[in-house]
């Protein structure tokens, strides 16, 4: 169903050639809104037979360049799910400590357990994105954290964690866009940085080191989606969908009540 934007496994693929104003046959947020509502509302309801099933893990990964809306789609996806047993977890520049330990360190204790969602704003791929384009370790350092990365996503895997990894894909135009109206509207400017705009002049090297990032990363078990993300409506829309899609696969069922609660008197 979602062919189109998963990233098959081995077949060779290049960001460049992925349209990120796509939107389907859809024409605007109008057409979307109803079923994006009803998406959500399912997902505030699988949610709930998740956590009192208290048996899966979902790990959901949002990656993307500055300003692709990996906030605004947590913001909006995620608006109406009940706060028990979800946690969004940002990761930031490394700390001295997390700097001192393996790149894997400060992301396994974020791990979701057992019936609860971690969404992850940026995740273990900086250290195969920001830390290849900056030169921040060696190439022979970074090269040999694809691997490490696919064992460690089996392992969550094996142990029960549904991973879905999406990258949301927005043109540089539109990057462009989204800065100046950072700039030009005050409630939006705390969110730029002079960074940002540092980091726009590696757009190529970012693309490169994400085609190569999603190609050998993306897998059966943790399978990486490219999301036409120009339209912010569809954006949320299609990542709702994967996602309620990915949960009503996994028949979650509400516990059996405990025994002898059928003869129970309250009074
Ligand atoms: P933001 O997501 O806008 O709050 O920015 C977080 C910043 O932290 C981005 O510039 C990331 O590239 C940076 N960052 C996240 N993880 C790492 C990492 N492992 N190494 C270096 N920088 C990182
Ligand atoms: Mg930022």
């Amino acid at each position: 169903m979602f062919e189109r934007y998963v990233v098959t496994p081995d077949k060779l693929f290049d960001l460049n050639k992925i349209d990120s104003g796509f939107t389907e046959d859809f024409k605007s947020k109008k057409d979307v809104e109803e079923e994006f509502h009803r998406l959500r509302k399912r997902l505030c309801e699988l949610q709930d037979v998740l956590y009192a099933e208290g048996k899966r893990k979902i790990l959901i990964v949002l990656q993307g360049m500055d300003t692709a809306g990996k906030d605004g789609t947590i913001k909006h996806v995620f608006k109406e799910v009940h706060l028990q047993g979800i946690k969004v977890v940002s990761f930031k520049k490394p700390t001295e400590e997390e700097l001192s330990h393996d790149f894997l360190w400060r992301v396994h204790k974020h791990t979701p357990g057992k019936g609860e969602i971690a969404v992850f704003n940026r995740s273990h791929y900086e250290d195969v994105l920001v830390v290849r384009v900056h030169r921040l370790v060696p190439e022979k350092v970074w090269m040999k954290r694809y691997e490490h990365i696919r064992n460690f996503e089996k392992m969550l895997f094996d142990e029960g964690t549904t991973i879905l990894k999406f990258y949301l894909h927005i043109s540089k135009e539109e990057q462009k866009k989204r800065l100046l109206e950072r700039l030009n509207n005050p409630r939006k400017r705390w969110k730029l940085h002079v960074e940002d705009v540092k980091e726009r002049k590696h757009w190529d090297e970012y693309i490169r080191a994400y085609n190569d990032a999603i190609f050998e990363t993306s897998t059966i078990y943790a399978p990486w989606f490219v999301i036409p993300s120009d339209k912010k409506w569809f954006r949320n829309y299609l990542v709702a969908k994967i996602i309620v899609k990915k949960l009503e696969s996994l028949n979650m069922k509400y516990p059996e009540p405990e025994k002898g609660i059928e003869n129970l008197k309250i009074d």
